[in-house]
């Protein structure tokens, strides 16, 4: 199913996202963590595309269409462009095509100095466009409530989301936040720019201080006093800090949730206690 047919129909689209298995991870560990995550019955479920434009064998691909054909849940394949060619996006999408994967979350990717962008592609836009002429797929775009890290401010990136619309995204996933109200500001902003396609709020539940912190400093999300003061006061018990991170995200949702957000897109971090905990709290008010 395209993913923007789940939405308008009177209750909040509940998602997840994954990613394919490290380097040195064997690749089974993933199917076993989205066999746990099928029980939880998402709404869809999302596979993000290697980090620096790195996707070995279309791996990607294989999670989504795991899911899709397998464990009969909507799939997302996350694809990135700055590191492609046009040759290499067009051997993906007909990979994807033949998984039967039919959602793509179209994104530019950060610049990996190991791997130079190949020009074809320079914003998401570029991708997004190229893909709905010469394939049939349904787009999703990344937001970003704080701005892109890129971004000279804040107007500037909503414009060039709006541009991701027009190009054909259908449907926006947001980077993670821990403060609802710049998620709200955003939204307001961006409604009045014009975009008017179902936004997800991205909610990333703390696992551990320190992938936490790396997370932050990769995407800039601020952190407001409250977060900073579970962290300080848990940081040397991983497990009363995963329960707190628990609770912070299920707070957020639930203040989301009654706001009346297009959707939730909870960043797993292939973790399904995490996930099954937040479900649990959650699902009975989607
Ligand atoms: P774009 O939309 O192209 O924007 C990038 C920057 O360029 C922004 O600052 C924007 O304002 C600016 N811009 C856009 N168009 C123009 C223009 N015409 N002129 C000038 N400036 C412009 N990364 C991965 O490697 N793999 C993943 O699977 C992955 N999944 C993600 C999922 C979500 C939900 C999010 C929020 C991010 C994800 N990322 C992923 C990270 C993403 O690749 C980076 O944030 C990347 O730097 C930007 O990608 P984008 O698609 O948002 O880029």
């Amino acid at each position: 199913m395209k993913i923007s047919e789940l939405f308008g129909k009177g209750k909040c689209v509940f998602s997840f996202e994954v990613f394919p298995p490290k380097k040195d991870m064997s690749a089974d560990a993933i199917y076993g963590t989205l066999d746990s995550l099928k029980k939880l019955a998402p709404d869809f479920i999302s596979v993000t595309y290697g980090a620096g434009g790195t996707n070995g064998d279309n791996i990607t691909g294989d999670i989504a269409s795991y899911i899709c054909n397998d464990l009969k849940i909507n799939s997302a394949a996350h694809l990135t462009c700055v590191s492609n060619t046009r040759e290499d996006i067009d051997i993906i999408l007909d990979d994807l095509k033949k998984k039967g994967v039919e959602n793509i979350l179209a994104l530019r990717g950060d610049i990996n100095p190991e791997r130079p962008p190949k020009n074809d592609f320079l914003y998401a836009s570029d991708l997004i466009d190229y893909i709905k002429k010469n394939a049939d797929f349904h787009i999703s775009a990344a937001c970003y409530p704080e701005s892109h890290l890129d971004s000279p401010d804040f107007i500037s990136d909503i414009r060039h989301l709006k541009e991701k619309q027009d190009a054909g995204a259908e449907h926006m996933i947001s980077q993670l936040f821990f403060d609802n109200d710049l998620f709200y500001n955003f939204l307001e902003k961006a409604r009045i720019a014009g975009i008017t396609v179902p936004i997800e709020a991205g909610i990333m539940p703390v696992t551990n201080k320190k992938s936490i912190e790396r997370m932050v400093s990769m995407c800039g999300a601020s952190l407001p006093a409250k977060f900073t003061r579970i962290m300080a006061k848990y940081e040397n018990n991983p497990e009363a800090l995963r329960d707190a991170g628990i609770a912070y995200a299920v707070d957020q949702i639930v203040d989301l949730v009654a706001s009346g957000v297009d959707g939730i897109h909870l960043y797993t971090m292939n973790n399904p206690y995490i996930a099954e905990k937040i479900s649990e709290a959650v699902s009975g008010m989607l």
